[in-house]
């Protein structure tokens, strides 16, 4: 087996018995920080439990960034991943503030995997937790939200970074998430929202989370707004069952929920589209502890397991699944697990590997065997249809606005523009908090405000009314930085109020 990371080569690893014929074809990247150890320890377990995969290896992150691509990957891989039926990934680093893009978004987002599927277990008693029992699935979205990374500075004091949430994408992400309790017999799928803030994208996310439970009258549901969510997650994990969440959210409880089974390191992630999939840890890069052999790689390990399900070879998936369990089982852990009193032995990421495969064919005895079904079919992925158009109407504008003024000179200024133009200026606010008409002494302001212009009744307003107006601010040096048109669809108000409107 070739494990040079940056090499571009195939190598067969024969495999027999279940389905010998097929040899799945997967990329491999091996990451930065503690990848290149997990993913080494990681496919040592694959070959010996003789997982029948060609490999193509590519180098996408930090290495390849550092070699002069600055998206952080060759425009070559692109082919590979769409020419092999997965990725199989250790975690990559992504620069913090500044730098190139995540890549683990970029490539979910690039090739169409909507659904990131985070099992996270506890293993009492041989791994110390405080939440024995727990066995939770969250199906985070993996497309959309803030992760659409669109963020500018629109003035000296204020960003923005826009949060997009689709219908589709909803649909998608919800649909999976039934489909997959349906599947794998779980009895409820928990919803995770902020909607009594973000009440149009959340309070979609939610609405379409409601559409959708109807259609499964035998699972349970429930919702929970995300902070006593998370709260109830950390504290009582065994109230939840299957959670899905928008791409934050499920982002962070996923994180949250790996660490309280026991350590991070031993979730395991896939990610699912239409057009591929990735199987991942959930955890990243660890820096702090690269290069010295500590890193657990069971997160890696599991992921690896999930790929072979996923790629029709399910046998060998659960005989590394129960080898793993029973490896836990018989106290030999990593730094991260080592506990004393319930550890038998603390080894380093290579030596775990080894001990797995030493136990390969071999089950737990206290902890519950894993059984695969060999005959699950893959979950249906849904194609959302779009829906009929909605009578879309023109209302108003909301014009964004860099100024040092206070908000009755800045309300006087603005009021200007309404003559002779059809529209009233309704509010000003400042971060979302209404400041004009009647602003109140205590708000603090910032250098950006938000104007809201409404059509009055009756009157016709359109594109040319928004230039209109637009014109109008600038020969009035108005130093707006952006707008936002204000529409209803079939009446409804797609725009929200403002704090103490
Ligand atoms: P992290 O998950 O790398 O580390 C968090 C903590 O968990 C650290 O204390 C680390 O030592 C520990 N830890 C993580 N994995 C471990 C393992 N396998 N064994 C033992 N201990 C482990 O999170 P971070 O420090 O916030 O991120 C580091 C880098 O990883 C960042 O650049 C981040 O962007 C990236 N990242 C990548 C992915 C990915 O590739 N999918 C996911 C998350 C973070």
């Amino acid at each position: 087996m070739n494990v040079q990371a940056g090499s571009q080569t195939f190598d067969n690893i024969d495999g027999a018995g279940e389905g010998a014929e097929q040899v799945a074809r997967i990329a491999v990247a091996y990451g930065d920080g503690i990848g290149p150890e997990i993913m080494t320890a990681s496919l040592s377990v694959l070959h010996e439990a003789g997982a029948r995969l060609e490999i193509q290896n590519v180098v996408i992150g930090e290495k390849a960034y550092l070699s002069g691509h600055t998206a952080g990957l060759d425009a070559s891989v692109w082919d590979v991943l769409r020419d092999t039926q997965a990725l199989y990934k250790a975690p990559i680093t992504t620069p913090q503030g500044g730098g190139y893009k995540s890549l683990n978004v970029t490539i979910r987002k690039s090739l169409g995997m909507f659904a990131n599927v985070r099992p996270c277990v506890s293993y009492a008693p041989v791994v110390e937790t405080r939440h024995a029992g727990m066995d939770v699935v969250i199906i985070r979205e993996n497309e959309e939200d803030l992760y659409a990374g669109i963020e500018h500075r629109q003035t000296d004091e204020v960003y923005q970074c826009l949060k997009l949430i689709s219908r589709p994408g909803c649909e998608k992400i919800i649909r999976y998430a039934f489909e997959y309790a349906r599947v794998n017999g779980r009895k409820k799928v928990s919803c995770f929202t902020k909607d009594n803030i973000m009440k149009l994208t959340d309070g979609l996310f939610h609405k379409v989370f409601d559409e959708v439970a109807s259609e499964y009258p035998e699972i349970e549901t429930d919702h929970w707004i995300i902070d006593i969510g998370a709260a109830m997650l950390a504290d009582q994990p065994d109230v939840f069952d299957v959670v899905v969440a928008p791409n934050l959210y499920g982002d962070i409880i996923s994180d949250i929920t790996a660490q309280i089974s026991g350590s991070v390191g031993i979730g395991p992630s896939s990610n699912i589209g239409a057009h591929g999939a990735m199987f991942e840890a959930i955890h990243g890069s660890a820096p702090t502890i690269a290069g010295q052999g500590i890193a657990n790689p069971s997160g890696l390990i599991l992921a690896g397991a999930m790929m072979l399900a996923h790629l029709g070879q399910s046998q060998i998936a659960e005989k590394i699944h129960n080898a793993w369990l029973r490896t836990i089982e018989d106290g030999i852990h990593t730094p991260d697990l080592f506990a004393e009193g319930v550890s038998v032995k603390k080894v380093g990421t290579q030596e775990f590997g080894e001990a797995v495969a030493a136990r390969l064919g071999q089950k737990p005895e206290k902890l519950a065997p894993v059984a695969y079904d060999k005959d699950a079919k893959p979950i249906e992925i849904y194609t959302p249809v779009p829906k009929d158009s909605e009578k879309k109407e023109l209302v108003g504008i909301d014009v964004f606005v860099q100024s040092r003024m206070d908000p009755n000179e800045l309300g006087k200024l603005m009021c200007q523009a309404e003559q002779t133009l059809d529209v009233k200026l309704e509010m000003i606010t400042n971060r979302g908090v209404k400041v004009w008409p009647d602003p109140k002494p205590e708000t603090f302001c910032t250098d950006h405000w938000r104007c809201r212009y409404m059509a009055q009744d009756g009157t016709e307003f359109d594109l040319n009314s928004v230039v209109a107006l637009l014109s109008r601010l600038a020969s009035s040096n108005v130093d707006f930085i952006k707008t936002e048109q204000l529409y209803t669809f079939d009446g409804v108000p797609g725009y929200s109020l403002g704090h103490g409107q």
